[in-house]
């Protein structure tokens, strides 16, 4: 690790160059690499982290691509996946044995929930929920077997923080594997690695490609840890594409201008909305009226792009807003350049009984908002008409 800053590590975190010095990143789509001759074959084997040998284990793409994340995150190694969900999967699969337990957050990607609630179950692995307001609760939903406590913050889509120091600590006190889902923040606001997790994850698929193009994901963290999240993946093919890891390499160079200004952009939001007749309630880290303000402060650089609000008048205003928006995109995505809104009552959280949503944080009138890039004018303005409408 070097001491240099974070926007010059995204930059300047590379591999070496060919023949021909190219200033910018080739691509290597290559699925195997070459050996000199029998011993040189053996050899590559024998020290496989550090040479590439088949593009399922390794590729200097990837490799970039990891390296970057890595820098950022102050994590000792990782290994990159064709996305998000296959990061997830491929790291609880290669940690955990059947009989294991997990303590969860409640408030996690709904497709992670699924895995939790009706994959994980299929080796008998089982796991216990809190709520975001009770981490307090943690150590007594620990067991014998608990071998991963989870978490995500700021959570989908509610954005509530949650303080990730002491659940780091809860976990180190019982020897017990911390992993955090740091995609809504991503290692340009926060590195959940200072605050004890042992694994960082994330969807590469949002803010870190931030346009909206490829699928991604990566793990990173404790070198030991990461073996086995290697050992598995290398043998059960869930690796990155080397393209998709040049086009994410190539969007980690801008992430840091692009999250500072998606940030200026969301505050500039959730202050207009804030002043709003129709507007019940405002959810964001770096509004003084989030309930977790302070500790949003200490463990994130900006408030992050995701803005959650309540429309006054309930699911029949929230569905409303939803069908007067006209600039604004309505899509299952967020960190795009492209501002997105969803109104989860009625779409992604729609199965959930309603007890379950509100458990969650989802009220009937919660919109999301993934603020882009666009002029905040224009969002203000579409935003503005549809509240009207609603
Ligand atoms: C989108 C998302 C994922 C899953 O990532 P994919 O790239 O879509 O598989 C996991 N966690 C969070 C918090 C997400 O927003």
């Amino acid at each position: 690790m070097n001491s240099k800053h974070t926007e010059t590590k995204a930059i300047r975190t590379q591999i070496e160059r060919t023949q021909f010095q190219e200033h910018s990143n080739p691509i290597y789509l290559t699925s195997s690499y070459i050996f000199e001759d029998a011993e040189d074959m053996q050899a590559s084997f024998a020290d496989e982290k550090e040479r590439n040998i088949y593009s399922r284990y390794s590729n200097p793409n990837t490799s970039e691509f990891i390296e970057k994340i890595c820098e950022m995150e102050g994590a000792e190694r990782g290994y990159a996946f064709a996305s998000g969900m296959s990061a997830v999967f491929s790291t609880f699969a290669a940690l955990l044995n059947s009989n294991d337990h997990i303590v969860s957050c409640q408030s996690i990607f709904g497709s992670t929930q699924s895995l939790f609630n009706n994959i994980l179950p299929k080796w008998n692995i089982s796991t216990s929920y809190f709520k975001i307001d009770e981490i307090e609760k943690i150590e007594k939903l620990i067991k014998p077997n608990t071998k991963i406590i989870y978490a995500e913050s700021p959570t989908n889509p509610a954005v509530d923080i949650l303080d990730l120091k002491i659940i780091g600590d809860i976990a180190k006190k019982h020897n017990i594997i911390f992993i955090v889902d740091n995609c809504f923040a991503t290692p340009y606001l926060q590195q959940p690695i200072k605050f004890g997790a042992d694994l960082v994850i994330h969807s590469a698929t949002k803010l870190i490609d931030g346009q909206g193009r490829v699928l991604g994901g990566v793990t990173v963290g404790k070198e030991e840890l990461v073996e086995k999240v290697y050992l598995f993946s290398r043998n059960t093919g869930p690796a990155l594409s080397p393209f998709n890891a040049w086009i994410l390499s190539k969007s980690i160079e801008t992430l840091p201008v692009r999250i500072e200004k998606h940030c200026d952009n969301a505050l500039k939001i959730a202050t207009f909305l804030e002043s709003h007749e129709k507007v019940q309630l405002v959810k964001y880290p770096f509004l003084k009226s989030h309930p977790q303000h302070q500790l949003a402060k200490q463990q994130m650089k900006f408030g992050g792009n995701i803005v959650a609000f309540e429309v006054k008048g309930g699911i029949d205003a929230g569905r409303n807003f939803i069908n007067s928006i006209k600039l604004l995109s309505l899509s299952a995505n967020l960190g795009d350049t492209r501002s997105i809104v969803t109104h989860p009552a009625s779409t992604t959280h729609s199965k959930l009984a309603e007890e379950a949503r509100l458990e969650t944080g989802i009220t009937a009138g919660l919109i999301r908002i993934s603020v882009g890039l666009e002029h905040t004018e224009d969002i203000i303005n579409d935003l503005n008409q549809a509240l009207n409408n609603a």
